[in-house]
């Protein structure tokens, strides 16, 4: 559904796009994780020809797209970053303003206009002039505005900057719901919760570049990171860290104050015998957690830094 080659853009001498490949199929909730600044925006900017590129191909729906490819762009729907709603039309007039731009039957629009205020939950809103709206409010009329003509693509450009956890979470599951519909949607976020808790496939990226591509369990194996166990072990001597270094699921490992810390390859199915060999070496354990490999970890592991440390 989108194709993007190559594709390099800059502003200025800022490389803004480097190279940068993407594949959204049919079907697909499509995740592009980057921290801000990785050129999202710009990625969707130029896929919709609102940008001019330098080089490299872009196709959506198979065909190339120009600024006025309007049969495209009428099988798309766009949530941009910033709201952009009309601030003198109330919540049912701007979702009625943005369904016309691509339905004209009076009868038709009606329809897919409630549909949309009721999918967002702002059947009570509905008289409501935008700058009445708190921030979640205002982010789901945005989405009502993109989703109302129903699109077969949807691009949502970080729809849950500044939400509150309950919008988001609905914003999350609308989103959900109607790509069950039949949408195709791509969705870019910083947030890599969101993206894992939504995405089918993802590409991480970062300073304009596509790093890794695949599932979010395709991506946590690619960099091969273990699982990050931890044990409070009781009655442990030193020598105990050689044998249990021995182990051949044993990535890392390191005593700190009483806290076993460990690195293990498919942590979990190894437990038991991780347990055996402590009970045997007479090693008491007291409280244990295993946290698996988080996407965070897989874009630390690509880029030397926190995702987390550039939001
Ligand atoms: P993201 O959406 O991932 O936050 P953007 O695509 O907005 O990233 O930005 C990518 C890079 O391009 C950033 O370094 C940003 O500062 C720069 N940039 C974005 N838009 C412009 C612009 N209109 N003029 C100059 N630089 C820009």
């Amino acid at each position: 559904m989108i194709k993007m080659n190559g594709v390099i853009k800059r502003y200025g001498n800022l490389v803004a796009l480097n190279q940068f490949d993407l594949n959204v199929e049919d079907g697909q909730i499509y995740g592009l994780l980057g921290p801000n600044g990785s050129g999202k925006s710009t990625a969707i900017n130029s896929m919709l020809a609102l940008l001019s590129i330098e080089k490299g191909e872009i196709k959506l729906f198979g065909q190339r797209i120009t600024p006025t490819s309007y049969a495209i762009k009428r099988n798309i729907g766009l949530v941009p970053q910033e709201v952009a709603v009309l601030e003198d039309l109330n919540v049912q007039e701007n979702v009625d303003y943005f369904c016309g731009l691509y339905v004209s039957d009076y009868r038709e629009r009606k329809r897919l206009v409630d549909a949309a205020i009721a999918f967002t939950d702002l059947d009570k809103f509905r008289k409501f002039l935008p700058k009445k709206l708190s921030g979640g409010l205002k982010r789901r009329l945005n989405i009502a505005c993109g989703i109302a003509h129903k699109p077969s693509l949807l691009i949502l450009d970080e729809p849950t900057v500044a939400v509150d956890p309950q919008s988001r979470n609905a914003i999350l599951e609308g989103i959900k719901a109607l790509n069950q519909q039949g949408t195709t949607v791509l969705y870019t976020s910083h947030y890599m919760e969101e993206v894992e808790q939504i995405c089918t496939t993802i590409t991480i990226m970062d300073k304009g570049k596509g790093l890794l591509t695949g599932t979010k369990e395709e991506l946590k194996a690619s960099v091969n990171l273990g699982d990050q166990v931890d044990i409070r072990l009781i009655n442990h001597k030193a020598e105990d860290m050689d044998t249990i270094r021995s182990l051949p699921y044993v990535v890392k490992a390191e005593l700190v104050e009483d806290h076993l810390k460990l690195e293990m390859a498919r942590g979990e199915s190894r437990l038991a015998s991780l347990f055996h060999v402590l009970e045997r070496q007479g090693i008491g354990m007291a409280e244990m957690s295993v946290r698996q490999p988080t996407l965070n970890d897989v874009f630390l592991e690509v880029t030397g830094k926190e995702l987390r440390d550039h939001v």
